[in-house]
């Protein structure tokens, strides 16, 4: 049986035990806005699955995947950027950056990013 995995400030975010700033929900997936804004927008999209990253997600996961990229695409919308443009960042494990161990899609808009990436 596998370990459960550990509990993470956005498995509490999900169970409501901490408050956030949420601007979407369904049965899938939530997006609340980053404590710590990065850009004028700055969003996280997460499952209610509890997936500790990318490299965790299994073929099974696809569909869930899927539909977050398209969450991700509303929130733009819905914050004014969708046409302006948006990134779309997921950072995987020590180098890529996760601090948090549970996947999200972060929305980073309102501003020119810059290329490549720290
Ligand atoms: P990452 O470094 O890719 O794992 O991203 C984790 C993100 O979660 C960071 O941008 C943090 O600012 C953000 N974060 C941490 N705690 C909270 C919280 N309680 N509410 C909203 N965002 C948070």
């Amino acid at each position: 049986m596998l370990a459960p995995m550990a509990e993470t400030i956005f498995g509490k975010i999900l169970r409501g035990e901490i408050p956030a700033d949420i601007v979407h929900e369904d049965d899938q997936c939530i997006a609340f806005r980053d404590v710590n804004p990065q850009a004028p927008v700055h969003v996280l999209v997460i499952p209610r699955k509890e997936i500790v990253n990318i490299a965790d997600a299994t073929p099974e996961d696809a569909a869930l995947l899927g539909h977050m990229l398209n969450v991700c695409t509303k929130v733009a919308e819905a914050e004014g950027i969708k046409d302006s443009g948006f990134r779309i960042v997921l950072n995987n494990g020590e180098d890529g950056g996760q601090t948090v161990d549970h996947l999200h899609f972060h929305v980073l808009g309102g501003r020119a990013m810059t290329w490549p990436p720290g």
